[in-house]
């Protein structure tokens, strides 16, 4: 999960790394009130948008007064960022800058090490200059088991061409950072800039983290960090009814057992949609597990069903520990909840194979469930599933 700068900046102060103040606002009045309150002479409003690039988009302004704050954040709300609407910004302190610099960890899961980047030419051109001068961008790997030593800081600044005064300012900054990075289970941890100030002092004005969601469970804290109003609304609901669920852009539905499967099933899907005009394709990942019984069923079709893009649905079940016929039970039992709830069905095929089979095909056949049909093996239901979303598209 990726954060705003805001919240990356109240992550960073939590763990005492130096940053200036900044309030959120979600409309010019709200960016008025919050420059007053922040009382400084020289604000700056900064669109609140995951993405970079915002300054040389406009979305990072200064502003010298609570009018022009006012102003400056009515032009910046409701920008479009490369394609991301901003809808909130954050009203910080303005700094004195004298030096902008660049610095990152980051998983490199090659070398299954951590990545320490660090240049002294850092701000809005970081990528130019990590394209056309590498070298001046030190890249340093380390162990996660050693950690941000004091010796790996220093060594990391130096060879970034700092001073050994300017490198013990430096070092804590880095250990406080790293601080951030291990102890939030962070991805990726970047500032830029990291500047230094007129005055001397090495605040982190620009930040990035990407939390790992794997590591979710170690954070409950961290839910209220997710950014909902971009959350697609069907994930949104099946994040909530507990499914694992991505969506995709086709229209042939998939339902599997196994994230292995229902991997394979989406490239089945996609190799037979080829052969038809509209060219269907996958419209979600959606694997129900070891389990699948009739509500996981049931769920699992009506977060599906309520996608308008999906035209037929393809369920893929190769019966393991989970026998077919408790399957084809929870399909049956699924059909009746979702048409209780007035959920219309669409075209369904149905593949069971392996354990206990021939049970769950005779179920689902003595069921007669409307729009369903049976087919043997997981290309040609493949082919089947791609068919029917070409026929209803
Ligand atoms: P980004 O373009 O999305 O990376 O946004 P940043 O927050 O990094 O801001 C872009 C640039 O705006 C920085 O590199 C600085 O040069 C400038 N900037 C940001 N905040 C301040 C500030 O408080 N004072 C001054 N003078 N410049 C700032
Ligand atoms: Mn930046």
């Amino acid at each position: 999960m990726d954060l705003f700068e805001y919240q990356a900046r109240d992550l960073f102060e939590q763990h005492d790394v130096p940053v200036l103040r900044g309030i959120v606002a979600t409309s010019s009045t709200q960016a008025r009130t919050a420059a007053e309150k922040l009382g400084t002479p020289v604000v700056v409003v900064k669109a609140q948008v995951k993405t970079g690039g915002r300054g040389k988009a406009g979305g990072v302004k200064i502003a010298h007064s609570p009018e022009e704050a006012e102003a400056t954040a009515d032009d910046i709300l409701g920008l479009n960022i490369k394609g991301h609407t901003v809808r909130k910004v954050m009203v910080a302190e303005g700094a004195d800058i004298a030096e902008e610099y660049y610095f990152s960890i980051l998983l490199d899961r090659t070398k299954r090490k951590y990545l320490a980047m660090l240049s002294k030419e850092g701000g809005v051109d970081i990528e130019k200059l990590a394209e056309e001068r590498p070298e001046a961008l030190v890249k340093k790997t380390f162990s996660p088991l050693d950690g941000m030593t004091d010796t790996f800081a220093r060594e990391l600044a130096t060879e970034a061409g700092f001073s050994a005064e300017e490198a013990k300012a430096l070092v804590s900054v880095f250990k406080k950072l790293y601080e951030v990075y291990t102890e939030e289970d962070a991805t990726l941890v970047e500032v830029n800039p990291l500047v230094k100030t007129t005055g001397g002092d090495i605040i982190a004005l620009d930040g990035k983290i990407s939390l790992d969601s794997n590591a979710s469970f170690r954070h409950p804290e961290h839910k209220d960090l997710a950014d909902h109003g971009a959350t697609d609304p069907l994930e949104l609901k099946a994040t909530n009814l507990g499914l694992n669920y991505v969506k995709l852009d086709g229209s042939v539905g998939v339902i599997g057992n196994g994230a292995g499967l229902v991997m394979s099933t989406l490239d089945v899907v996609a190799y037979a949609g080829e052969q038809f005009a509209s060219n269907p394709k996958p419209a979600n990942f959606l694997d129900i597990g070891g389990g699948a019984n009739a509500e996981v069923m049931a769920n699992g079709l009506s977060v599906i069903l309520g996608d308008n893009q999906v035209k037929s649905v393809f369920v893929n079940v190769f019966g393991g520990i989970t026998a077919c016929d408790e399957v084809a039970k929870g399909i049956v039992q699924a059909f009746k909840i979702l048409s209780s709830e007035g959920i219309e069905p669409k075209p369904l095929v149905v593949r069971l194979d392996g354990n206990n089979a021939e049970q769950g095909r005779e179920i689902l056949t003595q069921a007669d469930l409307p729009q369903l049909e049976q087919v043997d093996t997981m290309d040609a239901a493949a082919r089947r599933a791609a068919e029917l979303a070409d026929q209803h598209s």
